[in-house]
């Protein structure tokens, strides 16, 4: 059987440099897929979708409120050619109702053992218009290896270097941050991975540098040191989401190759300027992720926070403008009272401001926006601060002997060198 999984695409962050990462939530569910399934993958940000083929079943992969349009667009399109669709992916839980208006079947939920059952009531037909296991886990040790030979992974490269390949060691936060729906979608459990399954996956991918997806890595101490303790022997290098603040754990990061964190910026305080210097004694580089338009930020305060990003040296920074996405306290508070401008879901890509701030006019935030990322890249652009970080990472291969040159790799596949 046929089965055709689309990835849809979607504008990126104005202001930053264009780039696009090997997705995850796709290969993840190709993995889930019963063996009988002749699957081909299109990833809608890299090539373009080509609907004159005949799949007997389409597959649309969402992450992002900002894929929804696009997606329903892609499904309306098979369907009046009478090809069955099915959604599943994260943003296909948060807008599973208005979803279901343009699908045969939404899953949500999590994947892992239960595609055989869709899969039968797709061939018997008797698809149901919803299946429905949100918060209803399957166990950690059946997720993965994630299918990533479905990826065709020359698309995946940035002036000749390869992107990083994403990987996951846990679901689940234990966090319930205000802008944020994981809560929503995983409750508030941590939900590790066994250690040898996550190792045996990191193993098999090839490429030296990662992107460990999980939420938060510094969620339990002990779990993430012995995880650490475990991908020592791999020499991989890889970026993730925060790491605990302490300098055993940063210690142990450091020697299992943490190469740079994304670290959520959200005031000026000493507790910020040390958790980076930290981060930075251990040579972990930081990517500063910084969320504009709180309800207690003036254009004074974000002005400050600009400062105070060049004076603490941040490697690189993300500006994003808060965003209520559906399924958060942020969206219920905006939308209770009445502050929401903007329903239009191909605006929520975080550099559009869709609801009234409570100190600026939206159109002044959106002003503040580009003058952050503006001010933060006038003395060195976004890709000379990216080279720098990269050229860190090189060194570090070139040191335990993990270097590949992926650019001669790729002309030798292209021109068969
Ligand atoms: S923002 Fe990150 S740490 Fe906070 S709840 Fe969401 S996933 Fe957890």
């Amino acid at each position: 059987m046929k089965f055709k999984l689309i990835y849809p695409k979607w504008r990126k962050l104005d202001s930053q440099t264009e780039f696009h990462l090997p997705p995850h939530g796709p290969v993840v569910f190709a993995a889930t897929l019963p063996d009988d399934v002749d699957i081909a993958f299109t990833d809608e940000n890299v090539e373009a979708v080509n609907f004159d083929d005949a799949p007997d079943f389409v597959g649309i992969s969402m992450m992002l409120t900002s894929q929804v349009k696009r997606g329903w667009e892609i499904a309306d399109a098979y369907r009046e050619r009478g090809i069955k669709v099915i959604f599943g992916g994260i943003a296909a839980m948060l807008h599973a109702e208005e979803t279901m208006e343009h699908a045969d079947a939404v899953f949500l939920g999590e994947a892992e053992g239960r595609m055989g059952a869709v899969f039968d009531d797709f061939i018997n037909g008797r698809l149901k218009e919803s299946y429905d296991f949100l918060l209803d886990f399957p166990p950690t040790e059946s997720i993965g290896p994630a299918r990533r030979a479905i990826l065709n992974r020359d698309l995946y490269c940035y002036k000749g270097v390869q992107m990083v390949d994403l990987a996951h060691a846990s679901r689940g936060c234990r966090f319930n941050c205000y802008p944020c729906c994981v809560s929503y979608l995983g409750g508030r459990t941590f939900r590790p991975r066994p250690y040898d399954r996550v190792v045996e996956e990191l193993a098999g991918i090839d490429n030296n540098r990662l992107f460990l997806v999980d939420n938060s890595l510094a969620q339990d101490k002990e779990w993430e040191m012995g995880l650490f303790r475990e991908m020592i022997p791999l020499k991989k290098k890889w970026c993730s989401h925060p790491i605990e603040d302490d300098p055993a754990v940063l210690d142990l990061a450091a020697q299992a190759g943490a190469w740079y964190v994304y670290q959520a910026i959200f005031d000026t305080s000493d507790y910020i300027r040390e958790r980076i210097r930290r981060y930075h004694d251990h040579g972990i580089g930081v990517e500063g992720t910084i969320l504009l338009g709180l309800d207690h930020h003036t254009e004074d305060y974000i002005r400050r926070l600009i400062d105070f990003l060049l004076e603490v040296k941040l490697d690189v920074a993300e500006f994003t403008i808060l965003t209520p996405f559906p399924h958060t306290r942020a969206f219920d508070d905006f939308h209770r009272e009445g502050r929401i401008i903007s329903y239009d879901w191909n605006d929520y890509t975080c550099d559009r401001v869709v609801f009234q701030p409570r100190h600026l006019s939206p159109e002044r935030l959106q002003e503040l926006y580009y003058h952050a990322w503006e001010t933060f890249y006038r003395d060195e652009p976004q890709n000379y601060k990216m080279f720098k970080l990269l050229k860190k990472v090189i060194e570090r291969e070139k040191a335990d002997n993990t270097f590949k040159h992926r650019r001669r790799d790729l002309m030798n596949r292209t021109f068969g060198k």
